[in-house]
């Protein structure tokens, strides 16, 4: 009798045995979800492997209780990956495994059985076969069972095994539903040209005009299918004449399942250019080999920004995929890769599966089908992409390799590209991390041979980086003993611009009105109540945020201590931006991009629209402004000031404010005009701010490597925190001591035990926060100080009601 080593969806660090009865173990492989008995619960464990080995003698094997899906979840190929992120990163499997596999599944989901066409055809013609006669005639019938006889039938083992096979031989599909209106694949009613382009002259004015919109749709998109509704805003009086062409035999129609780009259209076909650069050439020769030789080799491809890595990806995935493997193209963020997820979707059509937040429960489920099933073989998605359940990846690109948004910051704390890099080693697959301002830490990978480095240090068509100008806010007339926030050099460039009908972006990583609320009674500064931090004025919706917590009071707040009502903004945000802004050029038209003004996808994707549509003449942003989009008739870009994100007690202040710099910088000249930035700071000196300047990826990295190893930080060691959270103050911290006693107890030799101290954010939506930092050269030390230290935590006399997280690799030390 086999045994299923199963992991449960439950926090323990190990996974369990159970056994099954002999008759169902035969359908199982590693990947299913099953019902098991814990303790006195029933709980979802996710069948890891089966083997012949019996565990420990003393270990009462008990019986799992049921099967929960027709089909595997996640390829056993995948259980190695698991494991290892389980044990790197500290973390229960089994609830790795139910963070990696998408949400809603109902632990017994509704399933659907149809006939499929051939389905139709065939039980038409001979006698069906062995499914129970009473459901037979509705089978037959209706084409469909329903959830509630599906599940009679799926209660025998033979039953379920027929209706496998029928489906196996595409005769029937089991289809497994959240609810019904969300799951079935949004189809669209799309018409096709039959034979010839040529319109006969006998027809009506309508149906010629319909027959040539047709065509020329067609050819625009390169696509032989045109969708009703295009065709409809092409020429409105298509409708009725589609169905007269139809019946003449001149045009098909077809449900059909259409791509549309986040703005609602069809992606136009970017075909392939004529001439890859010559820097596009030399890097696809050394992947091409790569590619072909299905061995794990890891890449680095440093390319500056506008000098055509999509095409590389493009190129590259088209290898593996001749090769006969799947791609995974992970981006930072979905709603900012409209531009890679339209190419992909132009280039490779029905095989793309993508997986991004905008996507409901269902859909979400739909895909994850296909991508398993074998029936997508490129999966494009944002950070959770990671862990699409491709059987066999032989390519994986990250983009933005060295974006912080990469790292999930609770619970499960992973980063999607050092994961990626691991899971392309396990898959024996080519891994490449792009990025025009590679991180740190890569790139000293790159420098020591651990990854091979590609660079395109170019753009396309010898297009020339923007020409950066420095703002020295310190020479600047004051006003009030400040600088203004729109010193007259950027002013005078906005002026310049809008009068070119030239569109410039504005730029300034903080959100809101007002960052300080200052009482002038008492100089207290007003805090969220849950947090140490202080609330950020939003004059439009008149309120007090705490941008931490989202706790909200409204704006007309007296001073807690001293009962005052004068109180004073202070500070600066993109909405007192965009106010000042309406006031110094009254006839521009402006809009604001940042989380608040575009909380919803749909509205991001309004203001992108309209900036690309240039309905708009300057557009104010956060980093959201910054990353990935391609604005050809952005010609100006203002930063109004840089030093926001150097103040951040972190050590990858520098990394992070040269990233973001660079980043916002590029947005400039991808059009036919060249770009130029306007950077007001305080800092001139600064290196993260000279190198952004003048380009100079090398030197920043060489500055802050320099830094790194006098203060041996990554990539000159390893850290892990270990973070204490609480509700009451001196327990946190007494739990934070005792584990500093204990690690500092145990003697690790070469690891540097930093606090413990109260975190930079010393209290958290009511909660206190103390870490304590641990830092080492040799990983595997680190790693099983860490372990240890955790068991510790789980028993007294570490204080109960204390969560202590372990972030490994942390990216972010508030
Ligand atoms: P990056 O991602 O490196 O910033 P993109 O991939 O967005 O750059 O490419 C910038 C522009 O150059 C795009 O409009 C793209 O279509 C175009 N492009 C890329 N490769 C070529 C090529 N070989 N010839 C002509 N145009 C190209
Ligand atoms: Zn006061
Ligand atoms: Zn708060």
């Amino acid at each position: 009798m086999p045994f299923l080593e199963v992991a449960a969806a439950a926090p323990i660090p190990y996974t369990l045995t159970y056994k099954s009865q002999s008759a169902c173990h035969r359908e199982l492989t590693a990947g299913f979800r099953l019902l098991i008995p814990l303790g006195p619960r029933q709980v979802t464990g996710y069948l890891l492997a089966i083997s012949d080995k019996p565990p420990a003698a003393d270990y009462r094997i008990r019986e799992i209780t049921d099967i929960l899906d027709p089909y595997p979840l996640f390829p056993g190929s995948m259980v190695n990956f698991f494991r290892w992120l389980a044990d790197y990163y500290q973390y229960p499997i089994g609830e790795i495994i139910k963070a990696a596999l998408p949400g809603g599944l109902a632990p017994q989901s509704l399933r659907r059985i149809s006939l499929t066409t051939a389905g139709i055809a065939s039980f038409a013609n001979s006698s069906p076969p062995q499914i129970p006669k009473e459901y037979l005639a509705d089978l037959c019938e209706k084409h469909e069972l329903s959830a509630a006889q599906v599940k009679r039938i799926w209660r025998r083992q033979k039953n379920r095994t027929v209706i496998r096979q029928l489906a196996e031989q595409g005769l029937l599909e089991i289809h497994d539903e959240i609810s019904k209106d969300q799951v079935r694949d949004k189809r669209e009613l799309c018409a096709q040209l039959i034979n010839s382009p040529a319109v006969p002259p006998d027809l009506k004015k309508s149906e010629q005009k319909t027959m040539r919109a047709l065509l020329e749709l067609s050819r625009q998109s390169n696509r032989q299918w045109v969708a009703k509704r295009d065709l409809n805003k092409a020429y409105s009086g298509s409708g009725k004449a589609l169905s007269s062409l139809t019946g003449r035999g001149l045009v098909m129609m077809e449900q059909r399942k259409v791509y549309r780009n986040p703005f609602g259209e069809v992606p136009p076909s970017y075909p392939k250019p004529h001439e890859l650069t010559e820097h596009q050439k030399q890097v696809l020769a050394k992947l091409e080999p790569a590619i072909k030789s299905a061995a794990f080799k890891p890449f680095l491809l440093h390319g500056v920004t506008g000098s055509g890595k999509t095409e590389v990806y493009l190129q590259a995935a088209e290898l593996a995929l001749q090769s006969g493997r799947g791609v995974l193209i992970m981006v930072p963020e979905i709603a900012l890769a409209a531009q890679i997820e339209g190419n992909f979707l132009a280039r490779f059509g029905e095989q793309i599966s993508l997986l991004h937040s905008g996507l409901s429960k269902g859909e979400r489920l739909d895909q994850w089908k296909r991508i398993a099933a074998g029936r997508s073989k490129i999966v494009i998605g944002a950070r959770s992409a990671l862990f699409a359940p491709l059987s066999d990846p032989g390519l994986i690109i990250v983009d933005e390799e060295h974006d912080s948004s990469y790292k999930q910051e609770d619970s499960f704390c992973y980063h999607a590209r050092d994961a990626a890099v691991l899971r392309a080693r396990q898959a024996e697959a080519v891994v490449i991390l792009g990025s025009a301002t590679p991180s740190i830490i890569s790139y000293q990978h790159a420098q020591n041979g651990k990854y091979q480095l590609l660079s395109m240090p170019v753009r396309v068509e010898n297009k020339k980086l923007p020409k950066v100008e420095i703002v020295d806010l310190r020479a600047i007339k004051t006003v009030n003993k400040r600088p203004p926030l729109f010193t007259p050099q950027l002013i005078r460039g906005l002026r310049e611009n809008f009068h070119l009908h030239q569109q410039s972006l504005i730029f300034l990583n903080r959100r809101g009105y007002a960052n300080l609320m200052l009482c002038q009674s008492c100089g207290y500064t007003l805090q969220c109540p849950n947090c140490q931090v202080s609330l950020t004025l939003h004059k439009n919706r008149q309120e007090l945020v705490c941008h931490y917590c989202g706790n909200t009071r409204h704006s007309a707040a007296i001073c807690p201590k001293c009962q005052s009502t004068d109180l004073k903004a202070m500070g600066f945000g993109t909405e007192r931006i965009e106010d000042d802004l309406h006031k110094i050029m009254p006839q521009a038209r402006i809009a604001r991009l940042d989380r608040d003004s575009a909380m919803k996808r749909k509205e991001y994707m309004k203001i992108l629209q309209a900036v690309h549509r240039q309905e708009i003449d300057i557009l104010v942003g956060t980093q959201m402004i910054a990353k990935g989009h391609h604005f050809p008739h952005v010609t100006l870009v203002g930063v109004i000031w840089a030093d926001a994100s150097l103040g951040i007690p972190d050590y990858k202040a520098g990394e992070r404010t040269f990233q973001l710099l660079t980043q916002v910088f590029g947005r400039a000249g991808r059009g036919e005009f060249p770009g130029r930035v306007l950077v007001q700071t305080h800092h001139p000196e600064h290196y993260s701010i000279i190198n952004s300047k003048t380009h100079n990826y090398e030197n920043m990295f060489q500055e802050e490597v320099n830094l790194r190893r006098a203060l041996n930080f990554p990539p000159f060691s390893r850290l892990i925190n270990l973070r204490f959270t609480g509700e009451n103050e001196s327990s946190v911290k007494e739990a934070a001591h005792k584990i500093s006693q204990a690690a500092r107890h145990l003697k690790y030799p070469n690891i540097d035990i930093l606090g413990p101290s109260p975190a930079p954010l010393a209290r958290l939506r009511g909660r206190f926060r103390w870490h304590l930092l641990l830092k080492g050269g040799n990983w595997q030390n680190l790693h099983q100080l860490s372990h240890k230290l955790k068991e510790i935590s789980n028993k007294p006399p570490f204080p109960r009601g204390i969560k202590l997280s372990v972030d490994v690799d942390p990216e972010n030390m508030l």
